[in-house]
């Protein structure tokens, strides 16, 4: 944790992102780490713990984290929540909450607050079209013999 804290520290200070760190350890090593690079790399989607996962799974050859323990400096928000699911660690400590992070500016709160909206009428409406020609893809997926289950 008390590396989280540092790659936390040392990102905000070299203008990667904000002030958050992740540290993947496997077997009491560590395996991939990570800072918040979202002004670095102008990229919304590289929260720490996101970046961190990327690096293990890379560094790991594999697409999940089984068996793993995710370390980060503060509480994940709902993107990194299911980032996390996905990629199926064993446990997660973190150090900041996500009511410390608010405090800070990094307000997550409204994002819990969208899933529970129905799609079209959140900030960001989100509506459906095009379903039939889609679902011909799953059914496809469903029928494919070789495909690799995850
Ligand atoms: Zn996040």
């Amino acid at each position: 944790m008390r590396k989280a804290i540092t790659l936390a520290k040392e990102g905000m200070e070299a203008e990667k992102g904000g002030p958050f760190g992740c540290v993947i350890v496997k077997d009491g090593k560590i395996i991939g780490k990570g800072s918040n690079s979202v002004l670095k790399n102008n990229d919304p989607t590289a929260h720490a713990e996101v970046v961190a996962i990327r690096d293990a799974c890379k560094n790991l050859g594999h697409f999940q984290l089984e068996g793993c323990e995710v370390y980060t400096s503060c509480e994940p928000c709902p993107m990194c929540l299911g980032a996390i699911f996905w990629a199926r660690p064993s446990k997660v400590f973190y150090a900041c909450t996500k009511e410390d992070a608010a405090d800070a500016g990094f307000d997550d709160d409204f994002i819990y607050e969208e899933i529970k909206v129905d799609p079209a009428d959140r900030k960001i409406p989100m509506l459906n079209g095009m379903r039939e020609a889609s679902q011909k893809i799953f059914e496809l997926w469903k029928e494919k013999e070789d495909k690799k289950v995850y």
